[in-house]
């Protein structure tokens, strides 16, 4: 998911909201929505379906007011369904909030306990309804005029796993980031004194703000009248960026951590020219994520790079679709070749991961039948093993091709002449030459936060 904030007297929230939530597109396609608070009075509009369908201008004037939050939405837990779009929000104890998250925890049901609300069927539903019954359980909390700053604080630390969140009443703008930083959000402030809250760097360069640092690991920042204060919910734990930001999910024109994620795909694809050589006429990217790593392969090799696909810049990221019917379809109309450039032509095809194999399977398809001689199939990241439980949705590990098959059989399934993974180790060391500090659960089986009632070994 992608998350945004702003508090900003000098402009109109709805407008700065819907161009963070255009940048931040690529993190959630399924429902995007924003609400909007004129200082007395908070307004929601949200919809399934991609943030250019959802909003324009009409909708986005029917949203006065100059502090909002917004969400696009990628379904972990809780299914693709208007009544999980969000921001969500909640009445209680005289307080209206509304919420927004990236990242998944993993201590819900425990936290859901017994409440018979039927309708509490995401983990956002459950923080959103734990905030809402400290607000009017507790009188000293109800009381006072920051009562939801004193409900965070109580519920903050009893959440487990991954969350970055944006959440906001008719006057205070909130961000927080859970104790091993999983999931990124970064503070940036306006020319014009406003604060901006995002999950990536480009969210605030589309609103002309600058990066000012990110949220640490069990931080909250309040943006009130005053400025930005910020309070520790609960001591950092050791640092687990999610290694797959660097792979896959963030744009490649941000930082992560004080890393280019462009340039760390680019080492990623020199460290694999170094690992796994190949001899072979040309190197291509699958577009759009794996591009800079290609540029590193054929950097370091010194094979031409090319391109032999192209992409229909209209379709959404077909791993990110929540069915696998609707996987299947919209592998079809994503790639196609350019024959002239393939034909005959031993490649080298870099690809940023592989994790159920759907579109890689048929694309590659696509490349024989476009007469390419040999397939040489080299991927960004090491074999992708282990179900994610901090905000991808892969908990269904018999669905990941590297769970269930050797590297020798998912070659042949994929029909690629040879296939090679980077090494995790140099993967790490592509990213950030400093050791330690990331997530690398799907690759390694090793959970930074344990889940309940899994056995990892
Ligand atoms: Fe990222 Fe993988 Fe960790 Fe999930 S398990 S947070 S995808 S590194």
């Amino acid at each position: 998911c992608g998350v945004f904030g702003v508090r900003d007297p000098q402009q109109p929230a709805a407008h700065l909201t819907y161009l963070g939530l255009f940048a931040l597109q690529h993190r959630g396609q399924e429902s995007a929505g924003m609400a909007v608070s004129d200082g007395g009075k908070i307004t929601i509009d949200k919809d399934m379906g991609l943030v250019s369908a959802i909003f324009d201008e009409y909708r986005l004037q029917a949203l006065p007011g100059t502090m909002a939050i917004g969400h696009t939405r990628y379904a972990t837990t809780g299914a693709s369904a208007w009544r999980n779009a969000q921001p969500v929000a909640r009445h209680a104890g005289g307080t209206f909030f509304a919420l927004g998250h990236n990242g998944n925890l993993v201590n819900t049901a425990e936290l859901a306990g017994d409440r018979p609300d039927a309708d509490l069927d995401s983990d956002s539903d459950v923080v959103a309804a734990l905030i809402a019954d400290a607000l009017t359980a507790d009188p000293q909390i109800a009381d006072g005029d920051g009562a939801l700053i004193a409900a965070l604080a109580a519920v903050l630390p009893r959440l487990q796993g991954a969350f970055s969140f944006v959440i906001m009443d008719e006057t205070r703008l909130i961000g927080a980031r859970d104790a091993h930083g999983f999931r990124p959000l970064f503070l940036g402030q306006c020319d014009t004194g406003g604060w901006v809250l995002a999950s990536e760097t480009p969210a605030l360069n589309v609103v002309s703000a600058r990066v000012i640092r990110e949220i640490d690991p069990g931080e909250a920042v309040v943006i009130d009248d005053e400025g930005v204060h910020s309070f520790q919910f609960a001591p950092p734990q050791s640092r687990a960026l999610c290694s797959f930001e660097f792979v896959y999910i963030a744009r490649p024109d941000g930082t992560l951590g004080g890393v280019g994620v462009h340039a760390a795909r680019r080492r990623m694809g020199r460290a694999l020219a170094r690992q796994k050589p190949v001899d072979a006429d040309m190197v291509m990217p699958i577009p759009d994520s794996s591009i800079p790593g290609a540029q590193g392969y054929a950097a370091e090799s010194g094979i031409e790079y090319g391109d032999g696909l192209i992409k229909n810049r209209y379709i959404g990221r077909t791993f990110i679709a929540p069915s696998q019917k609707l996987r299947d379809n919209a592998v079809r109309i994503k790639f196609n070749a350019i024959e002239d450039n393939v034909v005959g032509k031993r490649l080298v095809v870099v690809e940023d991961s592989i994790v159920r194999a759907t579109t890689l399977r048929a694309t590659m398809r696509l490349l024989r039948d476009a007469g390419a001689a040999e397939i040489h199939l080299r991927v960004l990241s090491a074999p992708y093993r282990w179900s994610c439980f901090y905000g991808l949705d892969t908990s269904d590990r018999s669905k990941l091709v590297a769970a269930t098959m050797s590297i020798e059989q998912i070659r042949d399934h994929l029909g690629a002449d040879s296939l090679a993974y980077l090494e995790l180790d140099q993967m790490l060391t592509a990213i950030s030459p400093e050791p330690g500090g990331f997530c690398t659960a799907c690759m390694t089986g090793d959970y930074p936060v344990p889940i309940p009632g899994m056995l990892t070994t």
